[in-house]
């Protein structure tokens, strides 16, 4: 097997991740809770198993992560 990340990676956007970790959708949904806890210093990790392999596997999610944290630094905005 060769090793061609570019095509993992979209295989990847159409098959969904394997094993543990968890999809974008899913990684959505729990994002702002994920966030929430990490603001408030809590073990996000381990409150969601999973979201913080996506985010170091998923550029787009983990740019989405960054500006919620950036946003939940500014407080209850929304
Ligand atoms: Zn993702």
């Amino acid at each position: 097997m060769t090793q061609r990340p570019e095509l993992r990676q979209a295989l990847g956007r159409l098959l969904g991740p394997r094993g543990p970790e968890i999809g974008c959708d899913q990684c959505f949904e729990q994002l702002d809770r994920y966030v929430e806890l990490e603001v408030a210093g809590h073990d996000a990790d381990a409150a969601i198993p999973g979201l913080r392999a996506h985010l170091d596997g998923c550029p787009a999610c983990r740019e989405e992560h960054e500006s919620l944290r950036a946003l939940g630094g500014l407080g209850q905005a929304l």
